[in-house]
């Protein structure tokens, strides 16, 4: 497949742990939702993309590609790259993402919902970049108008705790971390887990909105124990509603008029001379 062929669409989902288990939006009710294309591999200058979905919420197109970051042979920063630049490609400008978390903050228990504020990146793909173009201020990295609208669609469906704000940190995994790692991260984070960075770093170089809803599935060790079956059944009860969130959502944020300034916190690169160099060698 050439890239005339990637469709445009102005939404984005990155899909985590919860769209995984629920072959999203497919096996979901809404009569607004229709599953477009399927299974569409796009060759991009990072190699060949993984799977992509396009799907439709009544007007509004959505690309979706479930849990990226993972696959043999392919380098996580490569993953990502492909992702992002067909994003651009698609003209995409609002991408939710979802996934299952690690406590760190002590007062948080099993699912418990988070719409993070922030974000720590402790993972080393400091370089991931598309093209080097812009300065990338990290202001409300995570989109505070797709965040309201994120947590507004999650109080209508979770009656259990939905924290509106919080600081998610990344490692690089895919193991989890020691019982010292989180007793350090203890008082700087909320919540850790493997996928908000490069993701959000990407996002704003393509000049798109980018926010997530997380759900713990586990304690960081060192708080409290946890087992690996509790986790499993987070992942697979609370899938459909985490997919009907993400639905809501995108009804609910309009791709053109954006009253956010993730836009403009993407400034033109004073290093030209340097990013000059860079593309002819490219
Ligand atoms: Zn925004």
């Amino acid at each position: 497949m050439n890239n005339q062929s990637i469709p445009k669409a102005e939404y984005a989902v990155v899909g985590g742990s919860g769209t995984l288990s629920s072959n999203f939006p497919a096996q979901l009710p809404d009569e607004d939702v229709t599953v477009l294309e399927d299974n569409l591999h796009f060759q991009t200058p990072y190699g060949e993309s993984a799977a992509f979905r396009l799907f439709s919420v009544g007007k509004k197109k959505v690309l979706t590609c479930r849990m990226h970051g993972w696959r043999s042979g392919v380098t996580r920063a490569d993953a990502s790259r492909q992702v992002f630049w067909t994003f651009r490609e698609a003209g995409v400008k609002r991408i939710l993402s979802e996934g299952g978390v690690g406590t760190v903050n002590r007062l948080l228990d099993l699912r418990d919902f988070i719409v993070p504020d922030d974000y720590l990146d402790l993972s080393v793909r400091k370089d991931v970049m598309l093209d080097g173009r812009y300065l990338l201020i990290m202001r409300d990295a995570l989109c505070p108008e797709m965040r309201q609208a994120l947590l507004t669609a999650t109080k209508k469906r979770f009656t259990g705790r939905i924290f509106s704000r919080g600081t998610y940190v990344v490692t690089d995994g895919r193991h989890f971390e020691s019982p010292a790692e989180v007793a350090m991260l203890n008082g700087h984070a909320d919540i850790v887990g493997q996928s908000i960075a490069p993701e959000v770093y990407l996002a704003r170089e393509i000049g798109a909105c980018y926010a997530g809803l997380y759900f713990t599935v586990n304690y960081g060790e060192g708080i409290k124990k946890w087992s690996h079956q509790a986790m499993a059944d987070i992942f697979y009860d609370d899938a459909p509603m985490i997919g009907e969130i993400l639905l809501e959502t995108i009804r609910n944020v309009d791709a053109d008029a954006r009253s956010c300034e993730c836009l403009s916190l993407r400034k033109e690169t004073l290093l030209k001379d340097v990013y000059n160099e860079v593309s002819a060698k490219g």
